[in-house]
């Protein structure tokens, strides 16, 4: 068993909350019970997540995406006021990680990303990316193609690629979830290839007049490995129980 305030001290401390403008609070956004023995862990809060804490018996949900985005209307009503009830009529803590689990050198999702993709990063590619994406060099080079068939392999799902000027890709930049407008920044670190979450329209032009690769690998599939290495870390840390659970989802 945990206590709930020495358990947001301890990530709020650990994730540096402190030191991020964010477009959501970061931390206990949702208060429950003080007592915390089962933590339920995913991607965002969605409500098939909370329903699956509740069967759970779970004291504590502990997410990437959280609620109360800047510019989100603040009225509970609809899908809002039926997440919140769940939380509420249960007493489970609601618990939030937005750019700190970007960012974490080691368990944030982009360091995590580096791993699954067997990257040898170099460090991150922006200085203005809260995000901190980074950069480096694949294990071995290879062309669009088997990057893309590895990359389908690494993460289960197929990406969506786009062919730069370099026949092999050898260094790559990348930055999880919905950071594909820093393509420009990737660019001007030299890299072969870029790779995020999502895709705008307006990436395909950069990427084949930048002649830099892009790779939209799914928001949801590149910022899985943050939450879930986290959920590991507090399951070693502390006598407390945490499930990371993934309600899949194809963006
Ligand atoms: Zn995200």
């Amino acid at each position: 068993m945990i206590e709930r305030d020495q358990l947001v001290s301890y990530l709020n401390q650990l994730l540096e909350v402190g030191k991020f403008q964010d477009y959501c609070p970061n931390g206990l956004q949702v208060e429950g019970k003080s007592a915390i023995r089962k933590i339920v862990t995913g991607v965002t809060a969605c409500q098939a997540l909370l329903d699956k804490a509740v069967e759970l018996k779970a004291d504590a949900v502990l997410v990437h995406h959280g609620y109360f985005w800047k510019n989100e209307a603040p009225q509970v009503v609809g899908l809002k006021h039926n997440r919140l009830k769940t939380l509420l009529t249960h007493d489970i803590n609601l618990l939030a990680y937005h750019l700190p689990l970007d960012a974490h050198p080691e368990l944030g999702n982009n360091g995590q990303l580096a791993k699954i993709l067997e990257i040898d990063a170099i460090g991150p590619f922006s200085e203005n990316d809260q995000a901190r994406g980074l950069y480096g060099r694949l294990k071995q080079a290879m062309s669009v193609e088997e990057l893309s068939q590895f990359i389908a392999k690494k993460l289960n799902r197929q990406p969506l690629m786009i062919a730069g000027a370099k026949s092999k890709i050898e260094t790559i930049a990348w930055c999880t979830g919905g950071a594909q407008s820093l393509i420009d920044q990737a660019h001007l670190k030299g890299v072969d290839a870029y790779l995020s979450g999502e895709v705008s329209e307006s990436t395909y032009h950069f990427a084949k007049e930048m002649g830099i690769a892009y790779i939209g690998a799914g928001h949801h599939a590149t910022e899985r490995y943050g939450v879930k290495a986290l959920s590991e870390h507090l399951a070693e840390k502390f006598d407390v129980k945490c499930q990371f659970i993934d309600i899949d989802n194809p963006v």
